[in-house]
């Protein structure tokens, strides 16, 4: 299989110095690039500023805003669509484990703005959903249609398989893998998580704490049936 991983955080200029941003450190998403590569797939790892080293046999294309983390998912899935031409459909999985900054400045300034000029000037708008915008997509993919699963990460403090349920659905998703970032052990930065996968006819499959890397084992093995 083609996989696709996007991984850390984007960041979203708002003049030459200053960015909003989150503190994902882009774990989850590089053990999973590096066990697919040791499992026979081909990887794409798109990833924001993140300081993890390359693993080995990986494609990486590093990326900084949401919008150029878009334009990298949809050129790899395109350039998966031209080798499928006149061949069996080709599955092409996209995983979603970057955590997507979901607004930025309206305007980046050229120059770096005066402390008192910040407040007045920094309106934000929303930035475009990557996994719904390819969910949204898919028959415009591929001469023939691509097979293309997608899968998702939702990080939440409360509700967590409810909403979990949701953005499955609303992303159009193989299945979303949960996990409570409050909990200890889970979420940004740390090399391991409790993760539940659901899948959108509401089934879920429990997990205990485990290493990121052994989550990604678990991910690609249920992508692998
Ligand atoms: O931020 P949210 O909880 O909605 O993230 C759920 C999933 O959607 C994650 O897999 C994340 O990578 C993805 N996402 C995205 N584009 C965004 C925001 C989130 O693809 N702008």
């Amino acid at each position: 299989m083609k996989i696709i991983i996007t991984a850390g955080p984007t960041r979203e200029y708002l003049d030459p110095v200053r960015f909003l941003s989150n503190p994902s450190t882009g774990k989850m998403g590089f053990a999973l690039a590096s066990e697919a590569v040791k499992r026979g797939h081909k990887v794409v790892l798109v990833a924001g500023p993140v300081t993890l080293k390359t693993p080995a046999k990986v494609n990486r294309v590093d990326v900084t805003s949401a919008r150029e983390m878009l334009e990298a998912v949809k050129s790899e899935i395109i350039k998966a669509k031209v080798k499928t031409e006149g061949a069996k459909p080709k599955t092409v999985v996209l995983i979603s484990t970057a955590a997507v900054a979901d607004w930025r400045p309206a305007k980046c300034a050229k120059k770096k703005l005066k402390k008192g000029e910040i407040s007045s000037i920094l309106k934000l708008v929303r930035n475009p959903d990557i996994l719904k915008t390819i969910n949204r997509n898919r028959s415009t993919f591929g001469y023939q249609p691509l097979d293309l699963k997608l899968v998702g990460f939702a990080a939440e403090t409360n509700n967590v398989l409810k909403e979990a349920k949701r953005k499955c659905r609303e992303k159009g998703l193989s299945f979303i893998v949960a996990n409570d970032v409050s909990e200890k052990g889970s979420g940004f930065g740390t090399d391991t998580n409790r993760v539940t996968l659901v899948f959108p006819n509401g089934l879920l499959k429990n997990f205990p704490l485990m290493t990121k890397r052994r989550v990604a084992i678990e991910i690609l093995k249920e992508l692998e049936k």
